[in-house]
């Protein structure tokens, strides 16, 4: 099978992101390409969707001028993959407490934007994640802090908060996945079976 995965390219680890999704394609014997979204059209083609890290309140603002928000909010609507990351995470979710992000709404959680980096900048972990059997290399860069969940699955916490959680097609962490070589966090959230495919 072939899949078209589209990486929202408006700023953030977005080669990263894109090898990593292409590592896990490999590993299952699938073909994937890869298609950078800066601008509406790009999304409706692609079977599995990656929002980056950056700044939630920069990455929001373009989503909606260039009129992707609603294709992404389509794209999670029809069952279809999305692996938010860090500011993904704040762009996905219902309410991020802050004036100037405007949210898409698909991850039924709220956030405290910047609230790990207010403590210490940024950290690695090992984190037990649900659905992972060793301990995944967590880089937390500025992270946000998931304060309320809604229906969603909580699949890692740190300190005591939700750093990866899974709502329907969405998976979301708190952390950079894309930033180590380790490609499982992408592979939870793409698993070839999940993708809508004809
Ligand atoms: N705290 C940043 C924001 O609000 C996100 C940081 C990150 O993506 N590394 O957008």
């Amino acid at each position: 099978m072939s899949f078209t995965a589209g990486v929202v390219a408006v700023q953030g680890d977005v080669s990263e992101h894109a090898a990593a999704i292409e590592r896990v394609a490999r590993a299952h014997g699938e073909e994937v390409t890869v298609r950078e979204v800066r601008e509406s059209g790009v999304v409706p083609d692609c079977d599995w969707l990656s929002m980056p890290g950056g700044e939630s309140t920069t990455i929001s603002r373009l989503l909606q001028r260039e009129g992707i928000a609603p294709e992404v909010r389509d794209h999670v609507a029809a069952g279809k993959p999305l692996l938010a990351t860090c500011a993904g995470l704040i762009v996905a979710s219902r309410d991020a407490n802050d004036d100037r992000v405007e949210e898409l709404g698909v991850l039924d959680v709220t956030v405290d934007r910047n609230a790990f980096g207010r403590q210490v900048d940024s950290f690695e972990a090992p984190l037990d994640v649900t659905g992972l059997d060793e301990p995944f290399p967590a880089v937390f860069i500025r992270a946000p802090v998931v304060e309320e969940v809604g229906d969603v699955e909580v699949l890692a916490e740190w300190d005591g908060r939700p750093v990866a959680v899974r709502d329907g097609p969405v998976l979301a962490t708190a952390f950079h996945p894309e930033l180590t070589d380790d490609v499982r966090i992408h592979e939870l959230a793409f698993s070839p079976e999940r993708a809508v495919v004809e």
